[in-house]
């Protein structure tokens, strides 16, 4: 049990917390310290994250836990959400329990490393100020952030503590000595991209002090795949459009700025950064250049990581604007009823806006500007308050159309068709006109579908639950239409292990039939011959329940099975057949009763065989 550990400041690194705590017991060797406090003397736990927790926190009696040591106190949350899940999980669980050995090259810190630190950083301004209240300096985490070179709260260029720090020390602890530290206000760096890289500062200082540890690497990709497709970088399949994104990105932060960053991206290199980063859930890319991303996608953290709506959206965030001027709130946002759907020809995204006040129109996007918002392309249907603004205009007779068009927003023959069809007596059927209907019905479900392929595709490990959070409009049109089409597509759900992936049933359908046909000639070749049947089959090749269950999706094995699954008579003909060869091979006489009785059979099932039977001999015979 430790006698004694003040708690560390916010921020404060648990390096820099252990490091007191050597100063204050008075220690002389370090080993004692570190046998204290980890119950090994070997070597410092890791600079940025630490190690052994466990230990230290029972050495404590319970005040602390690892998890909230490490959330608040290392630089783990800097990495955390650009690790895939299960990685995560795993590091976590061996920085509490363990030596922490490898975790820097899992973290990616050893083998990503960029802008590498190999000195303690400090903020001249911060340690002023904990001088002030708290009587001493001490360690901040997020001034330790490779790639971070201001501090975050002072918007100052941070400085270089003077001793060199050696990774897993078993000399020396290193405490910020007053007397080392440089306070004054004058910085050797004063660069032109000073905004920039505050910008980045303040990004890494988010992921440090908030609570990301529901978002992991998936949640990242799937977010950068809905910000591409918004800004038209993305295929409606989500493709990610890498030539152009690497030309916008590199020409936002030009290349000086990305030589500092050590960030450079060579656009030739099937392995470059930005694709890796919008590409693969399994590749770590460091920190840096995912806000480097981020920031250019979005310019905000925190819209990033808890605003973004989760279906692609190539019309910005609703409400919309209504755009019917017969409307008290025209141009207002008024309408939540959106629907996006693919160009007929070009696949671009089209919106179609409905209000309640009846007006639908719709529009290509993606929105370019925020004046986008107000452009409409084709009205859908005008609505009753603009028919009711319409009529009552034309009860005043006292207006010209040319007025009217004007103040309805609509052409002077959309007016007069009105009044035709009013005059008429006809009211039926009046808010299709202008209707556009380029986008029939099943050309919706085909892009529909595409779509969700292009999802499952690129998301194979997603459960049905996270497909329908992540594409919600297609799951819901798909569902009503073309259900048995969506469900042969999902995930299965498999109650032993969770959710099962995408599955390719083309894939499947080969694999499996290749395994059916090795298993047939298996079966032909058994001396005691068996029926064969898709139950037996199924049994052969350790999936009956696939073929019970998905045989419709897998219409080659379909047909193989159908082609080799023998009826009853088929199978007595078989047995017999192998019969008499046997017979023949031994020079025996074919007598039919013995045939007969060997095979099992009753006589008037073998009377019915007999004929087939022998024409299968005789071809037998003239083949030999
Ligand atoms: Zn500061
Ligand atoms: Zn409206």
């Amino acid at each position: 049990m430790l006698s004694f550990f003040t708690d560390p400041y916010p921020d404060e690194l648990l390096y820099s917390a252990f490091a007191r705590y050597h100063f204050y017991t008075g220690n002389i060797d370090l080993k004692d310290t570190l046998s204290e406090l980890f119950g090994k003397n070997s070597a410092i736990p890791s600079f940025e994250i630490g190690s052994h927790l466990e230990f230290f926190c029972t050495a404590l009696g319970g005040s602390y836990i690892p998890e909230s040591l490490i959330q608040e106190h290392t630089l783990f949350p800097f990495y955390a959400p650009f690790l895939p899940g299960n990685r995560r999980k795993e590091l976590l669980k061996d920085i509490t329990s363990s030596d922490g050995k490898g975790i820097y090259t899992r973290i990616g810190i050893v083998a990503g490393s960029i802008c590498k630190k190999d000195c303690i950083y400090y903020c001249p301004a911060c340690i002023k100020d904990e001088m002030e209240r708290i009587g001493e300096a001490y360690i901040h985490r997020e001034h330790q952030l490779q790639g971070v070179i201001m501090c975050p709260h002072h918007e100052k260029f941070l400085k270089k503590y003077p001793i060199k720090r050696h990774e897993n020390s078993r000399v020396e602890y290193i405490r910020l000595d007053g007397s080392l530290l440089d306070l004054s206000d004058v910085y050797l760096y004063q660069g032109k991209y000073q905004d920039e890289l505050l910008r980045i500062s303040k990004a890494s200082y988010y992921l440090l002090s908030n609570d990301l540890s529901s978002i992991s690497k998936t949640d990242v990709l799937l977010r950068y795949k809905n910000l591409l497709y918004e800004k038209n970088l993305a295929t409606n399949r989500l493709r990610v459009k890498q030539d152009e994104l690497h030309d916008l990105v590199a020409g936002h932060y030009g290349t000086e700025l990305l030589e500092i960053l050590e960030s450079c991206i060579d656009k030739n290199d099937e392995y470059n950064w930005l694709r890796v980063a919008t590409r693969s859930v399994a590749r770590t890319v460091h920190p840096l250049r995912h806000i480097l991303l981020i920031l250019f996608l979005i310019n905000d953290m925190d819209t990033f990581f808890n605003g973004i709506r989760e279906t692609y959206n190539p019309f910005g965030k609703g409400p919309w604007p209504c755009l019917n001027r017969a409307a008290d709130h025209y141009r207002r946002d008024a309408v939540i009823n959106l629907t996006v759907t693919a160009d007929y020809k070009t696949r671009e995204p089209v919106g179609t806006f409905s209000c309640e006040c009846g007006y639908i129109y719709s529009r290509k996007g993606p929105n370019k500007s925020d004046n986008d918002r107000y452009r409409k392309g084709t009205v859908k249907a005008f609505g009753h308050v603009w028919k009711n603004k319409l009529e009552t205009l034309l009860n005043e007779h006292c207006h010209s159309y040319h007025e009217m068009a004007r103040q309805l927003g609509c052409d002077i023959k959309t007016i007069h068709h009105y009044e035709k069809i009013w005059a008429e007596g006809n009211s039926v059927n009046d808010d299709v006109y202008e209707i556009d209907w380029t986008q029939p019905e099943s050309s919706l479900k085909q892009d529909y579908r595409a779509r969700m392929l292009g999802v499952l595709q690129e998301f194979p490990e997603l459960s049905r639950t996270e497909i329908h959070r992540l594409c919600q409009k297609e799951y819901i049109f798909l569902y009503r239409h073309d259900k048995e089409w969506l469900f042969e597509m999902l995930p299965t759900v498999n109650t032993q292990s969770g959710s099962k992936g995408y599955i390719d049933w083309g894939q499947r359908d080969q694999e499996v039939l290749l395994q059916l046909q090795k298993a047939h000639s298996d079966l032909l070749n058994r001396s005691k011959p068996i029926r064969i049947s898709k139950t037996l089959l199924g049994k052969a090749i350790g999936s009956l329940s696939l073929l019970e269950k998905h045989l419709h999706k897998l219409p080659c094995c379909a047909k193989f099975i159908d082609k080799v699954a023998e009826k009853k008579q088929q199978f007595q003909l078989r047995r017999c057949q192998i019969i008499v060869l046997r017979m023949q091979e031994e020079a025996l006489p074919v007598l039919d009763w013995k045939v007969q009785r060997k095979a099992g059979l009753r006589r008037e099932d073998y009377e019915s065989i007999k004929s087939q039977l022998e024409l299968i001999l005789n071809d037998n015979h003239e083949a030999l």
